[in-house]
């Protein structure tokens, strides 16, 4: 039986590409803390307040990724570039087990991934020794304006949230392996594909 996976629909950057969701508890200290990207989500100021369809969906799938999910289980996905964690964020390993399994069973699309948690990432990818060709892992940096010293091997790139007076201009960055996010998703793909970007810069909304 396919598993039952809810997929989320959107608008504005994200038109056109969906995205599957779980429902995490944030980490209270990063959303204390003004200067991380967490105080200032708008799934947890906004979204997570108001969108009760979206939060029990959330929800839901988080309870289906937290059993592993067998292969044959795993739904096709009718697209060419998919989205995980739009909202949310892994927050265990088995989810981090099926993520890679959905997109192994899905070798026609190819999946953006951002997340928090490489860590987890990192012990789903020693544990089954695959990491399939079209996923694509952008670690989100936690902090405002402040790229990481150090990010997994593994990962394609790393994501950057700068505030309006601190993000660095066209002049300033490296083109070759740096890039700064100012489209819609669907017409750049950046994030989606394996390309020599390191780094995206993205102003804070
Ligand atoms: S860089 Fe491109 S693909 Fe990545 S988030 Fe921005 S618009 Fe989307």
């Amino acid at each position: 039986m396919t598993a039952d996976i809810h997929i989320s629909k959107h608008e504005a950057k994200l038109e056109d590409i969906d995205s599957i969701n779980l429902w995490c508890e944030c980490d209270p200290e990063l959303r204390a803390d003004p200067g991380s990207v967490c105080h200032k989500c708008y799934w947890y100021t906004r979204h997570r307040v108001c969108y009760h369809n979206l939060n029990d969906a959330m929800k839901r799938n988080l309870k289906v990724f937290n059993k592993l999910i067998p292969i044959d289980e795993m739904p096709w996905m009718n697209a060419a570039y998919f989205r995980y964690s739009s909202f949310g964020d892994i927050s265990k390993l088995v989810h981090a087990r099926n993520f890679i399994a959905l997109a192994a069973a899905n070798k026609h699309c190819n999946f953006g991934w951002w997340t928090k948690r490489p860590e987890l990432i990192e012990k789903a990818v020693l544990k089954d020794n695959y990491w399939p060709g079209n996923l694509v892992l952008n670690v989100s940096a936690k902090y405002l304006n402040k790229p990481m010293k150090y990010v997994p091997c593994f990962a394609d790139r790393q994501f950057v949230v700068w505030t309006k007076d601190k993000i660095p201009k066209q002049k300033q960055i490296n083109k070759e392996v740096e890039y700064i996010c100012k489209k819609q998703c669907k017409d750049c793909l950046v994030c989606y594909t394996k390309n020599n970007i390191k780094i995206v810069h993205e102003e804070l909304k």
